[in-house]
């Protein structure tokens, strides 16, 4: 049975003004930084420099080396030092490569730069896996996968709807690129083979859709494309529908069309450009428990907790640290863990515990369900621990979007719920 894109569209308070207007600021580490050499489903990871080595921003440290290929490359110049087992932002701890930050940013250049309208399509898509480019979207799915062997794509989708509260470093990173994003949809357009691109982006952000017409108005196959301002607009299948009125199965291959994050596209540019992969990232932290919510630009690997530290710190003693943004991100029991190259946000909220009440029938999280589930149902049939159940209830399609438990009036947190259901599932599954 296909996943329904179902009825489930809420506008939510954005709370996007807190970072929306201001520029992004420069952290760094101030000594070192860890490196996750697992993002909780590599497999195998070939590791190339030893304790005690010299290594500069853009060397490359590790190669990720089971079914994908995903170079890692080292985000700041400094010393190898230990690894280290450390919590990571997929919640559980992974190991890390830490590298003592000597200061200088002395880069090396990690592969040679490639002019995108000569080179054939093979040539890019081999560079695409040799930079290391992943949906830098928070998702970190290998992005050269996408464009292997494109058959029948009629559309490239830049996904630029950033649909989550809070989150704006899509915004501010992309206003701040517009060059690097001409630059790299271009570029992708010509690895999908499809004859036209859109570039999606919510129709509240009209600074941004204004800029990006003009930067594109030479360009007559790339068009902006204005979605309506409702969550979660920015997950694929709502996207993709909200595009063509198509649904598909797996894949939005199957209909001809390919989305990528509008910052993959950046990044994508600028490994064209000066032969680098991801080794600094934008990300939103924002959230009513931080005192000065920022977007920052810093290098992958560095801690959370420093990252606070650096923007003004905490508002209150208890906070919620999420990877992410407050719907579909995870909550981290410590700030101790790091900046991936493809976490997009960090939001940190005030912990302020409500009570649950009970279930009172209103059906309204069904009715919220994007992906078409039955939330309520797929929470009691979890509760009662009934594999069965859960498995007709097709709790393995949730895509954890929060929104199920955001509209919940008597306060349950029913996503928990399903996430668990589903991981019973992933386990009986094996
Ligand atoms: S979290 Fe899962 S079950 Fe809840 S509304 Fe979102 S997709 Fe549906
Ligand atoms: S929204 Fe809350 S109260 Fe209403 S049916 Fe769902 S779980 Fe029960």
């Amino acid at each position: 049975m296909s996943l329904l894109t179902g009825p489930g569209r809420e506008h939510l308070n954005g709370h996007k003004d807190e970072t929306l207007h201001n520029d992004i600021v420069l952290v760094k580490p101030k000594k070192e930084v860890f490196v996750p050499l697992n993002n909780g489903s590599s497999t195998k990871v070939d590791v190339y420099v030893n304790e005690g080595d010299k290594v500069f921003v853009g060397t490359l440290l590790a190669r990720r080396n089971d079914h994908f290929n995903v170079p890692i490359y080292s985000p700041v110049s400094g010393v190898v030092g230990a690894k280290k087992n450390m919590m990571h932002s997929v919640l559980k701890p992974q190991e890390h490569l830490i590298i003592e930050d000597d200061g200088k940013y002395e880069k090396v250049e990690s592969f040679k730069p490639l002019d995108y309208t000569t080179a054939t399509h093979d040539e890019l898509v081999n560079f695409m896996m040799e930079a290391g480019i992943v949906g830098c979207g928070g998702a970190g799915f290998p992005s050269y996968l996408k464009y292997k062997k494109p058959e029948n794509i009629n559309t490239l989708i830049i996904n630029a709807v950033e649909c989550e509260p809070y989150i704006t470093a899509d915004y501010r990173f992309t206003k701040e690129s517009l060059e690097d994003t001409v630059l790299g949809v271009k570029a992708l357009l010509k690895m999908s083979t499809a004859p036209k691109a859109i570039v999606a982006i919510k129709k509240t952000k009209k600074e941004l859709i204004a800029q990006l017409k003009e930067a594109f108005k030479t360009e007559s196959n790339i068009q902006v494309f204005e979605t309506p301002d409702v969550y979660p607009m920015g997950w694929e299948r709502t996207l993709v529908y909200e595009y063509c009125k198509k649904r598909y199965n797996r894949l939005p291959s199957e209909i001809g069309i390919i989305v990528n994050n509008i910052t993959t596209a950046i990044a994508f540019a600028r490994s064209l450009k000066y032969g680098e992969g991801i080794v600094e990232k934008v990300v939103t932290f924002s959230g009513d428990g931080l005192k000065n919510p920022t977007n920052v630009r810093v290098p992958y690997g560095t801690k959370v907790s420093e990252v606070v530290a650096q923007i003004g710190g905490y508002s209150s003693e208890d906070v919620l640290v999420i990877a992410g943004g407050p719907m579909m991100g995870k909550t981290i029991p410590t700030d101790e863990f790091v900046i991936t190259n493809y976490t997009n946000a960090i939001t940190i909220l005030k912990n302020n515990p409500v009570e649950a009440m009970e279930c009172m029938r209103c059906g309204r999280c069904n009715d919220a369900c994007p992906a078409g589930l039955l939330p309520v149902r797929i929470n009691n049939a979890e509760k009662m621990k009934d594999i069965n159940w859960m498995t007709q209830l097709r709790a393995d399609q949730c895509i954890e979007c929060g929104l199920c438990t955001y509209v919940c009036p008597s306060k349950i947190d029913v996503t928990e719920g399903v996430r668990r259901a589903k991981r019973a599932l992933a386990l009986k599954k094996g």
